[in-house]
């Protein structure tokens, strides 16, 4: 499903909801008792709440950029059962936004996690992963890569070699280390805690700045800064990061955007409280449909 785009001086961005699925909400909010997040996300009979992925398409500079691949398609029916997955992709929804995946240029993943970076590859006829963005250069931080190929035995489940193997055998990889503006005016910028080499993407025109949050805020419910996930690596460092950025986007009224978010894919924020935030609500883009 293609969504409301917003003009940033040249930047176009057009979020795309290219997966929708449901985890276990306990997994989603760590410590944090169900009788409070449940109120925010609500939970089905095997206590799963409803995820979104919302991705980005970008274009600036003469380039066409895909932010986030999302869950993908190769799934066994047990595994679409367990993420009760629907079978939207990110092929299908930049079909749907006039976008032939081929056209695309460049890949910005946040992390490699399969409900990131699935995505990036489908199956072919003979059950083989195949890339899925023939031409685009993939933007990854080093320090991801060596921990999705070398896996904390903690993260194990969340990498799938099949997601990003095909495309290092085809040279389609660029690591980055730290910050680097990779296209015009799109900027990646390191963050770790969620996973070693968690990044997040900037996009600066004369006009104004928005900011892809990636697993560091997954929803709104997560503007809570204490709200973490048990998928989380390394909690203090998402903590402290994620008290950086968005006080940092709501001084400056960035526009933030939401990868997991079933509702809002994006808005500014302002302070509720010493410890959250909360939406402006003349900017929100709705992600539901
Ligand atoms: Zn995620």
């Amino acid at each position: 499903m293609v969504l409301k785009e917003i003009w940033l001086g040249d930047i176009r961005i057009v979020p795309i909801v290219t997966s929708r699925f449901r985890l276990d909400g306990g997994s989603m909010f760590g410590t944090i008792p169900k009788i409070l997040w449940e109120r925010k996300a609500p939970a089905d009979k095997s206590n799963r709440i409803l995820l979104n992925v919302n991705s980005l398409l970008v274009e600036t500079g003469g380039e066409i950029i895909f932010v986030e691949a999302g869950m993908g398609s190769k799934f066994t029916d047990r595994q679409r059962e367990i993420y009760a997955l629907s079978d939207r992709d990110a092929a299908g929804g930049l079909q749907e936004a006039g976008i032939p995946p081929e056209n695309v240029d460049i890949v910005i993943l946040t992390h490699l996690h399969f409900d990131h970076a699935g995505g990036s590859t489908g199956l072919s006829d003979s059950g083989e992963p195949v890339p899925v963005f023939p031409r685009a250069r993939f933007i990854i931080q080093e320090e991801e890569l060596s921990a999705a190929r070398k896996p904390h035995p903690l993260a194990a489940g969340s990498y799938d070699p099949r997601d990003f193997e095909p495309l290092l055998e085809r040279g389609q990889v660029e690591t980055v280390v730290g910050g680097k503006e990779v296209a015009k005016g799109v900027f990646v910028e390191r963050t770790g805690g969620h996973t070693p080499g968690h990044q997040v993407v900037r996009f600066i025109s004369g006009d104004g700045e928005a900011l892809y949050l990636g697993d560091l805020v997954p929803t709104t419910a997560h503007l809570r800064l204490n709200w973490l996930m048990s998928w989380d690596l390394e909690p203090a460092v998402v903590y402290e990061e994620r008290a950086r950025i968005l006080a940092d986007a709501e001084k400056r009224q960035v526009t933030v955007y939401f990868c997991h978010d079933p509702g809002v894919a994006a808005s500014r924020i302002h302070r509720d409280s010493p410890s959250s935030y909360g939406l402006v609500e003349s900017t929100i883009t709705k992600a539901v449909h």
